[in-house]
């Protein structure tokens, strides 16, 4: 498989290669050149095959000859090692539950299966890589676990001092090791404003080599996708093909699923949940891009002004409005609306969303009031207890702490406090 350059001003390149560069020397993203499709078999025998068996044959085209096949087998069998299960909650939602890996949000599938790749990619060479990163909470615990203690890879994590959740802090801080924490004192927009930076510095360039774990890494995106398949697996005896609902920041997962509906997978609908932060609700309405400034929500993974990854689903769609606005849906959700829905779906089915599960769970229920016959899943992101202030906003408690995560939160935080200047960083970087 070779991958180009949405902007078409770089080479092709090889998933190799795509994995360690990050963005291609454009600074656009990189795109398969083709999507492999899956055959019918592939879909009459689901209920057959593995986790691991699945999420194999769906990635080995994509990851081609770079990795040996039972190193991939190896790798993804290791990435998918946690239970994703569907779980109904009326008669035509269910929830796809994404947070039961190590770090608890769906972040932790992309990133494990990238570090694995970059960790098998680096292992045979001399040259050190770090990979540096900004992160608003859930980014960099995932990555954070997914490349602790792998060889030859160092990672550096900018987070925002006291903008993140006690769980989200522990997760980037307690490691030690190769995992080096940053605490700056600015927003999440300064840190990944000193990340960009740091990218065109030449000195620093020549210091260390540099690489980014964020969405945009073929490495990340294309690994999402597997889960969709797990889903349809547990869907398939419905019947018919499923509203899937995806709370939406960077559009990164959402744009793994549009991936697995063009290789094959039945689907009736898409639609993009978002907060406040509406960019694209608004661009499907009136056909302008115009980006906000970010507005800080309950659901803060997903407050993102310009979601990075919504070139690809242009690209999947032939750049034409008509034909993504029929199959691609995208609406908005109020922080309000998102506490209503918090209490309402515990109270009514027992069910524990967190912000960003309920912002999708809110407009699948609009969607299907007037598609009464349709039946979906929400993508649920993230853990409850990873947002602990806005379930007791909602319902007057905290979730109950699991008992794999009571041994981190009295682990010692390990970061160094920095300002929100680039220079800062730069000397960390240097020394
Ligand atoms: C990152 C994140 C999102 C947004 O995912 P994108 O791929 O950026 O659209 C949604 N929910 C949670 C909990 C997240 O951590």
């Amino acid at each position: 498989m070779q991958y180009y350059s949405l902007a078409k001003q770089s080479p092709v390149v090889d998933f190799k290669e795509a994995t360690i560069a990050g963005q291609a020397p454009d600074k656009s993203l990189y795109f398969p050149s083709e999507v492999p499709k899956l055959c019918a078999a592939f879909f009459d025998t689901l209920e057959s095959k593995s986790e691991a068996d699945i999420a194999f044959e769906v990635l080995r085209p994509y990851v081609g000859a770079t990795i040996a096949e039972d190193a991939l087998y190896n790798i993804v069998s290791e990435t998918v090692n946690f239970p994703i299960p569907l779980v109904p909650i009326t008669n035509t939602i269910s929830s796809l539950e994404l947070f039961h890996g190590p770090t608890l949000a769906f972040k932790d599938i992309g990133a494990r299966f990238m570090s694995r790749c970059l960790g098998a990619f680096v292992q045979n060479s001399d040259r050190k890589v770090t990979v540096l990163v900004a992160t608003s909470g859930d980014t960099g615990g995932a990555v954070a676990d997914g490349f602790y203690k792998v060889p030859g890879v160092e990672v550096v994590i900018l987070y925002p001092s006291g903008k993140v959740s006690p769980v989200q802090e522990k997760q980037l801080t307690a490691l030690g090791h190769n995992i080096h924490a940053l605490e700056v004192k600015g927003s999440f927009d300064d840190c990944q404003r000193m990340v960009k930076q740091a990218f065109t510095d030449e000195q620093v360039k020549a210091k260390k080599f540099l690489t980014s774990a964020n969405s945009i890494n073929v490495a990340r995106w294309l690994p999402q996708q597997v889960y969709y398949f797990f889903a349809y697996k547990q869907w398939k005896q419905q019947g018919q093909p499923p509203v899937i609902t995806v709370p939406s920041g960077n559009f990164g997962n959402i744009c793994a699923g549009v991936l697995a509906y063009q290789s094959g997978l039945p689907v009736k609908q898409f639609i993009a949940a978002c907060n406040a932060n509406d960019t694209i609700p608004r661009f499907l309405e009136s056909g302008k891009l115009e980006p906000r400034d970010p507005i800080p929500t309950l659901s803060n993974a997903m407050d993102v002004a310009v979601p990075s990854n919504f070139v690809r689903i242009l690209e999947f769609f032939h750049q034409e409005l008509p034909e993504l606005r029929e199959m691609f849906k995208s609406v908005r959700v109020d922080d309000a609306t998102t506490l209503a829905t918090i209490e309402r779906v515990y109270k009514e089915s027992n069910y524990l969303l967190d912000p960003h599960g309920a912002v999708g769970y809110y407009a699948l229920e609009e969607y299907l009031k007037s598609l009464p016959k349709d039946k979906g899943f929400i993508l649920e992101t993230a853990h409850p207890v990873k947002f602990p202030d806005a379930i007791e906003q909602a319902l007057g408690f905290q979730p109950e702490v699991p008992k794999g995560l009571k041994g981190l939160l009295e682990r010692e935080k390990k970061a160094e406090l920095i300002g929100a200047e680039y220079n800062e960083l730069r000397e960390y970087l240097l020394s």
